[in-house]
């Protein structure tokens, strides 16, 4: 622990108001917070926030659904469902990080189009502006939109990989699969996989996310996407990757109310003791992403790489690249070149485990630097 602090403070950014208008846009407040309701932290993607304000905005009726997002089997394959949840019991089911390609666009934005009632919607960054867009053209959607929450959003991953892993464990338990959690449990937490044989195999969550870290089978839209806390939501909300949190034994959310609307509704939420919250700076929030959001920010880099590698990413951001950022955008895009080749991509899946993970050190490592 003393290391880690020794550490954590040698890696400390110094984010600048620049910074924070580039990166995260207009706020009004942040919270450090988490669920007082243990069961639905211990189902949570990270401290449950998300899961406890979609259920205050039903219960007190400002709300009738709460479009979420949950993991189901199609043809012994982990998807993606979103429904409007109109119950608690319908919120508390969908708990839980996807980390898997979602049609948010084409199957979700009817859903609230046909849904009689206001809702809240959960969605990553691009999602919400993309709804937001077409509410902007569509009156009658824009007046069901009560609420929208973006999840912090370092990338999403096309099918293949999440079939890779589970085609795996499916072997490894000489059954099917019955049911899937991406991530469960304390700091970087583990997966969980259910068999048809009654079989159940639980991973470090890193089985999946050393691949998914590296950008090995990333949506070839994120490599493009520059906004980690969803410019375009009332809320965003995300884990907190900083030591003196991870001892303390429980998930908090990092939560970021962007405007008064949200900072009202959310002050609201905060005074019925459903959540331990804190009020933090800004720069708290920054810190506990500080190695995905600037990178992730930072497009020019991947402009510039992507020349050299023939993929052609807009530089929208304009932003001065440093020569480590260089090499991770170089990383980044070079495994994502790798897992779209149909002939060499398996040969991504026989890296040994060991140089898997001191590659991805050394990516991480990048990403730290100043
Ligand atoms: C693809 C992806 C990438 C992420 N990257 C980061 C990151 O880089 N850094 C970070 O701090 N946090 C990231 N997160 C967010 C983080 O994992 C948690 O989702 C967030 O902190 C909310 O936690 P919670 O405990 O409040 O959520 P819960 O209370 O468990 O509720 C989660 C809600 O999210 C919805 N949901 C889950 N997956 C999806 C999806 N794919 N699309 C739309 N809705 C969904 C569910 O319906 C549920 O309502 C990512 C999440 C996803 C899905
Ligand atoms: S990184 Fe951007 S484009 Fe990719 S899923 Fe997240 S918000 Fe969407």
């Amino acid at each position: 622990m003393f290391f880690d602090k020794i550490l954590e403070n040698l890696l400390k950014k110094d984010f600048t108001l620049d910074d924070i208008n580039s990166m995260i846009g207009p706020y009004d407040n942040s919270y450090l917070v988490y669920s007082k309701n243990k069961m639905i932290r211990e189902n949570a993607a990270s401290g449950g926030a998300t899961t406890i304000i979609l259920i205050e905005l039903l219960k007190n009726n400002l709300i009738d659904g709460a479009l979420v997002c949950k993991n189901i089997l199609k043809e012994g394959k982990v998807r993606t469902k979103f429904y409007i949840a109109t119950t608690k019991n319908e919120i508390l089911f969908s708990q839980g990080s996807n980390y898997v390609a979602t049609k948010f666009v084409s199957e979700a934005i009817p859903l609230i189009r046909e849904f009689d009632g206001k809702v809240g919607v959960v969605g990553l960054p691009c999602d919400i502006s993309a709804l937001k867009k077409r509410a902007l053209n569509d009156p009658k959607l824009e007046e069901k939109i009560v609420l929208t929450i973006a999840l912090v959003c370092g990338h999403n991953s096309q099918t293949k990989l999440i079939d890779t892993i589970t085609n795996k464990l499916e072997n490894t338990a000489n059954s099917t699969l019955k049911d899937y959690r991406f991530r469960k449990g304390l700091w970087r937490g583990e997966l969980e996989a259910t068999f048809k044989n009654k079989q159940k195999i639980s991973k470090p969550f890193s089985y999946f996310s050393n691949y998914q870290n590296l950008f090995f089978f990333s949506q070839k839209k994120c490599l493009y996407c520059f906004d980690h806390f969803g410019y375009d939501a009332d809320i965003s909300i995300g884990d907190v990757w900083t030591y003196d949190l991870k001892k303390k034994g429980i998930k908090f959310n990092g939560l970021i109310a962007k405007n008064k609307k949200s900072s009202l509704i959310l002050s609201n939420i905060l005074k019925r003791n459903v959540l331990n919250f804190e009020e933090v700076d800004i720069l708290r929030i920054l810190e506990g992403q500080k190695r995905a959001a600037p990178f992730h920010y930072n497009i020019s880099a991947r402009h510039k790489v992507g020349k050299l590698l023939g993929i052609a990413i807009p530089d929208k951001v304009k932003k001065k690249i440093k020569w480590h950022e260089y090499i991770s955008a170089f990383i980044v895009l070079i495994n994502w070149k790798w897992s779209q080749s149909k002939k060499y991509n398996k040969y991504i899946f026989k890296i040994p485990k060991l140089l898997l993970k001191i590659y991805l050190y050394l990516y991480k490592g990048l990403e730290s630097l100043k």
